[in-house]
């Protein structure tokens, strides 16, 4: 979502509401909109890039992307870095569209929608979703209407929401409400979930100290399983967060 965006731009959508989209090469935008982007990546983008591109998840931190620390944010944000081509363009758009199309980050997938999910104290989990009119995309007079639900699965977007909500439970975690901020420790592990091989190699080598006892069976799991791993990153962040 374009931080820019005038309110007039961004509705509301109710489960049950129809939008009328769809973007394909035939659009005069086409591409357009994979410049002069704030592409915020989170560890799931980061790990499917990665296996994309055939690097480790610390190389591609190293080679596509920059940490910054924005304000009001409790833990620091990964951004993709754009290209000096004087169009400011994302590395992977071509001119016959998204070099990394199957493997596209979530903002990628989720618009022309913004979603927003919060838990409840009592542990139920909401979510609301926001239609992004941007006046340069001429998607909107493209294509079928289709609501939310019909949207997500023909972007594939299931799995990338629901690694984005177990990540929220750190993002929004009641240990850190109330401008609190996470120490250098928690910033250590949280940076560790977009480096899973660096992780792991800490893990193998026995040089971190987990504050749970993992069996061996679970530390074969770790070392083959990159989800296994990333979820246990956002365990160990939860373990050590403040408690309230
Ligand atoms: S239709 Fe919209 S989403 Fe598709 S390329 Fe154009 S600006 Fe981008
Ligand atoms: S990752 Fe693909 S879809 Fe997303 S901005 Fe880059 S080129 Fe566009």
């Amino acid at each position: 979502m374009r931080p820019d965006l005038a309110p007039e731009h961004v509705r509301p959508l109710t489960p049950d509401e129809t939008f009328r989209f769809s973007c394909h090469p035939g659009v005069a935008c086409f591409t357009d909109c994979c410049r002069q982007l704030d592409l915020a990546l989170s560890p799931y983008d980061v790990l499917r890039l990665s296996k994309h591109l055939g690097l480790a998840p610390s190389a591609f931190l190293d080679q596509y992307a920059v940490v910054e620390q924005t304000e009001g944010c409790a833990f620091p944000q990964v951004f993709l870095c754009m290209v000096d081509d004087g169009r400011a363009s994302c590395p992977f758009v071509t001119a016959s569209g998204c070099s990394v199309y199957a493997d596209r980050p979530g903002a990628c997938r989720t618009y022309p929608l913004g979603r927003g999910a919060f838990t409840t104290p009592n542990g139920d989990r909401h979510e609301m979703h926001v239609l992004l009119t941007e006046p340069h995309c001429k998607g909107f007079s493209e294509g079928n209407r289709q609501d939310i639900t019909a949207w997500q699965k023909d972007q594939d977007l299931s799995f990338y929401n629901a690694m984005n909500d177990e990540l929220l439970a750190i993002l929004q975690h009641p240990g850190l409400k109330d401008g609190q901020q996470p120490g250098p420790r928690e910033l250590e592990i949280f940076l560790s979930l977009y480096s899973l091989d660096t992780l792991r190699q800490q893990l193998l080598d026995a040089t971190l100290a987990l504050p749970f006892p993992i069996t061996e069976s679970e530390l074969q799991e770790l070392a083959a399983q990159d989800l296994a791993l990333l979820r246990l990153g956002i365990r160990w962040l939860d373990h050590v967060l403040p408690k309230r």
